[in-house]
């Protein structure tokens, strides 16, 4: 299943909205604290969780939650709450979060409630929009004419090196002058998502 006409603007203006509502610029990334409280979206970690439910965190279970889980969103009533995994990095962090914003903005349904095939559009989807509040398409290209080494970019927008070659290579900013972000051709993008249920992400 293809994006719907028009998808890829529409997340443009989705970001170019958010990001005057919370007074943030292009330059600027995004501070997921903030967008969860902006959004009124509880989050809580995989630790809190196991703390309050007083389990064993050495446990097998409990390792195998950490080993299988990213972010994932889920209902009450139709609230959606977000669940992390405290344990991956700071990068990777923002990305998964990033990815259960875009389900929440895109208003995107439980996945119970879905085909297969709306489910694997909704993931693509996400995993778009997602991108996108990591790094706008304004952005991507501003870094790419202005020639901005990877190093800034990604401490200054706190963006895993994949993430940043994902979104240059999808923006289409990568065109323009490919040579300056060489070095990150070769590496793989964020891979298709499988809704909350990742084992590893390569960002
Ligand atoms: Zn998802």
């Amino acid at each position: 299943m293809q994006f719907a006409r028009g998808f890829k603007k529409d997340c443009d203006s989705i970001v170019v909205n958010l990001r005057a509502e919370l007074g943030v610029e292009d330059s600027m990334p995004i501070d997921m604290d903030r967008l969860g409280a902006y959004l009124e979206i509880p989050i809580s970690s995989i630790g809190e969780h196991v703390e309050t439910l007083g389990l064993d965190p050495e446990s097998e279970c409990v390792s195998e939650i950490y080993k299988k889980t990213s972010a994932l969103t889920w209902f009450v009533r139709h609230r959606r709450h977000f669940l992390y995994n405290e344990r991956h990095s700071a990068p990777r962090h923002r990305s998964n979060l990033a990815h259960e914003f875009a389900h929440a903005l895109l208003g995107h349904p439980p996945e119970a409630e879905l085909s297969r095939e709306h489910l694997r559009l909704i993931e693509n989807e996400a995993k778009w929009l997602g991108g996108v509040l990591m790094l706008s398409t304004t952005e991507a290209h501003r870094i790419v004419s202005r020639g901005l080494s990877h190093q800034e970019v990604i401490d200054r927008h706190l963006l895993s090196k994949e993430m940043l070659t994902y979104r240059i290579n999808v923006s289409g900013a990568g065109k323009r002058r490919r040579g300056d972000f060489e070095g990150f051709r070769d590496l793989p993008g964020p891979a298709p998502e499988g809704h909350g249920r990742r084992v590893s992400r390569p960002y």
